[in-house]
């Protein structure tokens, strides 16, 4: 695995194209802002895995150390979710070459 997924450094950086087939990633402006929707259900998702995990820990479900626990793995999950929610975007609405 890359280690440069879970890195804040240079966080918004990408090619404009592809380098072995030039396909454009950036179709037109603003592309990506749908991918905060697929961000959304990314950290949703994690977020539910984590209450769960403390929960099998011996947490209550419903309890504050839960949140904290989750705030911390939204942050160290951030860029992991940004760059593959715009992966994601791209193959759902990105055009097809073929
Ligand atoms: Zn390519």
């Amino acid at each position: 695995m890359n280690k440069n997924l879970f890195s804040f450094r240079r966080l918004t950086e990408m090619n404009q194209k592809c380098p072995n087939c030039n396909y454009n990633f950036f179709p037109e402006n603003g592309f990506y802002w749908g991918a905060m929707f697929v961000s959304y259900g990314l950290a949703s998702l994690e977020g539910l895995m984590v209450i769960f995990a403390c929960f099998w820990y011996g947490n209550e479900l419903f309890d504050y150390a839960n949140l904290m626990i989750i705030v911390a793995f939204m942050i160290i999950l951030f860029p992991f979710n940004f760059r593959l929610s715009r992966i994601i975007w791209l193959y759902i609405f990105g055009k097809k070459t073929r």
